[in-house]
C-alpha cells in the first residue's frame, strides 16, 4: 500500500498546543491525522479545521494501540495542567508510559519519525538555574506531581531506548510554560486563571507570596520550535529545551495582567500547592545552536493577544 506523502499524526491534537500544531501543519500542506480522547480538551479547538479535506480527527485513547499509516508523529497526548493530571494520576502515568510505548510501536512498524513533547517538569524543583538539558533534575518520585513528572521521564527513557535498540528516528523536546489563545479557561494554569479572573473582575489568585518564577513562551514561537525540531537532521535526537528564557515572578505576571486588563479586583493570596517548583527558566543555548530557534514574542505582546482572545470567548 502506498501512503500519502507528508501524512502526520498529532496525538493530543485537540488540546491547546495540539490544535495550533494541526492548524500550522495544514497551512504548510501536510495531511493531518489528529488523535485525542478529549479528556482535557474541547472540540471547539478544532472546529475550524474540520472542513479541511487534509484533516481527519479520531477519538482514541493512546493507552490503546493505534494502527494507522503515517510518516511523522508528534506525540503530545497527556493532560499537562496540574489540576487535570492530578485528577486521575494513575491514568496520567499510563498515558505517558503506555501511550509512548504504543506510539513508539507505531513508529517502529511504519518507520515514521517520532517527536515527544516532554516537559520542564523533568527538572522537578531544580537545583540548577537556568535549566540546561544535561541537568538530571530534582523530582519527588512520590509527590502529587510525580505521575506527570516521572511519567514523562519514563517516556523519555522509552524514546531513547527505542532509538538505541531499534534505530527509531526520535526527537525529544522539553516544553516550558506555554500560553496563548485556546488555553482552556478552567485548566488552572496561571496565565488563563489570571486573565479570566481579571476579565470577570474577580481577584487574581496568587499562590504563596508570588515569588516563584516561570518563563512563558507564546504559542506561535513554540509551534515554530516543534516544526524546526521535526525537520532537524536525523542525528538530532534532543533532548532540547523549548521555552522563552524571560523569567518572571508570578507577582510580576499578576501586575502585568492587572495593567493590561485594567481590572480593579486586586489580588487574593492562597496557599502554595505542594511541590510547586520555586524557579524555572530554560537555557535555550542548544535550541539556538542546533535548530536556529529562539522565541520572538515578548510576554507583554503575547499576553495582550491572549487577553483579546479570552475577551471574545468567555461570557
Ligand atoms: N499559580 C498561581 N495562581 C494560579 C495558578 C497558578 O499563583 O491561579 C502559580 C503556581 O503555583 C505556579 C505557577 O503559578 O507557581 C505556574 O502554575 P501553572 O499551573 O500555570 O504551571 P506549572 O506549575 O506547571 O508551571
Amino acid at each position: 500500500m502506498t501512503i500519502a506523502r507528508g501524512r502526520v499524526l498529532v496525538t493530543g491534537g485537540v488540546g491547546f498546543i495540539g490544535s495550533h500544531l494541526c492548524e500550522r501543519l495544514l497551512n504548510d500542506g501536510f495531511h493531518v491525522l489528529c488523535v485525542d480522547n478529549y479528556y482535557s480538551s474541547t472540540k471547539d479547538n478544532i472546529a475550524h479545521l474540520l472542513d479541511n479535506p487534509r484533516f481527519e480527527a479520531i477519538r482514541h485513547d493512546v493507552t490503546f494501540p493505534l494502527y494507522v499509516e503515517v510518516d511523522e508523529i508528534y506525540h503530545l497526548a497527556c493532560p499537562a495542567s496540574p489540576i487535570h493530571y492530578q485528577r486521575d494520576p494513575v491514568q496520567t502515568t499510563k498515558t505517558a508510559v503506555h501511550g509512548s510505548i504504543n506510539m513508539l510501536g507505531l513508529a517502529k512498524r511504519t518507520g515514521a519519525k517520532i517527536l515527544l513533547t516532554s516537559t520542564s517538569e523533568v527538572y522537578g524543583d531544580p537545583l540548577v538555574h537556568p535549566q540546561s538539558e544535561d541537568y538530571w533534575g530534582n523530582v519527588n518520585p512520590i509527590g502529587p506531581r510525580a505521575c506527570y513528572d516521572e511519567g514523562k521521564r519514563a517516556a523519555e527513557t522509552l524514546f531513547f531506548d527505542y532509538h538505541r535498540q531499534h534505530g527509531l528516528q526520535i526527537k525529544v523536546v522539553r516544553l516550558f510554560n506555554t500560553y496563548g489563545p485556546r488555553m482552556h479557561p478552567h485548566d488552572g494554569r496561571v496565565v488563563s486563571n489570571f486573565v479570566v479572573s481579571a476579565l470577570k473582575e474577580l481577584p487574581l489568585t496568587v499562590y504563596g507570596q508570588g515569588q516563584q518564577t516561570r518563563s512563558f513562551c507564546y504559542i506561535d514561537d513554540l509551534i515554530e520550535g516543534l516544526l524546526k525540531m521535526m525537520g532537524s537532521q536525523p542525528e538530532v535526537t534532543g533532548p532540547i529545551n523549548l521555552g522563552n528564557p524571560g523569567e518572571f515572578t508570578i507577582s510580576d505576571l499578576a501586575d502585568l495582567v492587572i495593567e493590561q486588563t485594567g481590572t480593579s479586583a486586586g489580588i487574593e493570596y492562597l496557599p502554595l500547592p505542594q511541590d510547586d517548583p520555586v524557579r524555572r527558566q530554560p537555557d535555550i543555548t542548544r535550541a539556538m545552536s542546533t535548530l536556529g530557534w529562539q522565541p520572538s514574542v515578548p510576554l507583554a505582546e503575547g499576553l495582550a493577544r491572549t487577553i483579546e482572545y479570552f475577551r471574545q470567548t468567555i461570557s
